[in-house]
């Protein structure tokens, strides 16, 4: 849906007034509602029918991001009608602004994957040892990215909230997919996290600059390097890589 009409933004709005957990906006939407007054108006109308006693809310990206990890929780958890109904700011904003639509969509994504890890018991594959390790995903960040990410999360971090993971890569192939992101933790350290879905056995090796990881995947198909120091993620040269291997 890379050039969505406005069939479907109207079904992606209405779904605020149903019990659907599917997180609603997209990117793509907001690039649409942004410069469609005819959607801009279903969006309001939308919103006076949630509540009616309420002025439209202001659209600055800070009001929304301040409560947007909430939001994805309980969209995921309690659907996107009471998460609305909870931070009708939040809402109101992801329609238009294809920026924060993205934080949402990653958040969401990896949200949703740390929910079907825990909560699915997806059978992990046998491991077998006599078989060599194979490469089933690489993800990759440059350099600069992992820098200017790390110093505005540091910015942010306060209003934002520190526990909120960010994804800075996915991927899949036909069965697989695969996020990497990252999570500030205690004293100028960061965790990085590597995630498949559905698990598999096997490992994650994760190169910063010059220094490599090996991580195992857990049952759940998580791989964390806790307490990376911030210094080495913002040297100048540190690309994060990772290949996702399989036994
Ligand atoms: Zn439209
Ligand atoms: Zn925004």
């Amino acid at each position: 849906m890379d050039h969505p009409q406005c069939d479907h933004v109207r079904a992606a709005l209405l779904q605020a007034l149903t019990n659907s957990h599917q997180p609603a906006q997209t990117p793509a939407l907001a690039q649409h509602i942004a410069h469609c007054s005819a959607c801009q108006d279903l969006r309001a109308s939308v919103f006076q029918q949630l509540l009616p006693s309420k002025a439209l809310p202001a659209d600055p990206c800070a009001l929304c991001q301040l409560d947007l990890a909430a939001y994805v929780d309980m969209n995921l958890d309690a659907g996107t009608h009471t998460a609305a109904l909870a931070y009708p700011q939040v809402w109101w904003h992801l329609w238009t602004c294809r920026d924060c639509a993205k934080i949402f969509a990653q958040t969401a994504a990896l949200a949703g994957a740390e929910r079907a890890g825990v909560l699915t018991s997806i059978p992990v594959a046998r491991v077998t040892p006599t078989n060599p390790r194979h490469v089933i995903g690489r993800l990759s960040v440059a350099p600069q990215v992992v820098a200017r990410f790390i110093q505005s999360r540091a910015l942010l971090g306060v209003a934002y909230g520190d526990e909120t993971p960010m994804v800075l890569d996915d991927g899949e192939d036909n069965i697989h997919s695969f996020q990497l992101s990252v999570q500030r933790g205690g004293g100028g350290t960061w965790q990085v996290l590597v995630s498949v879905v559905p698990p598999v056995a096997g490992v994650a090796v994760i190169t910063v600059g010059q220094t490599t990881y090996h991580v195992p995947f857990d049952a759940q198909g998580f791989a964390r390097v806790a307490d990376m120091p911030s210094a080495l993620l913002l040297a100048g040269e540190s690309a994060i890589a990772v290949a996702i291997e399989a036994v």
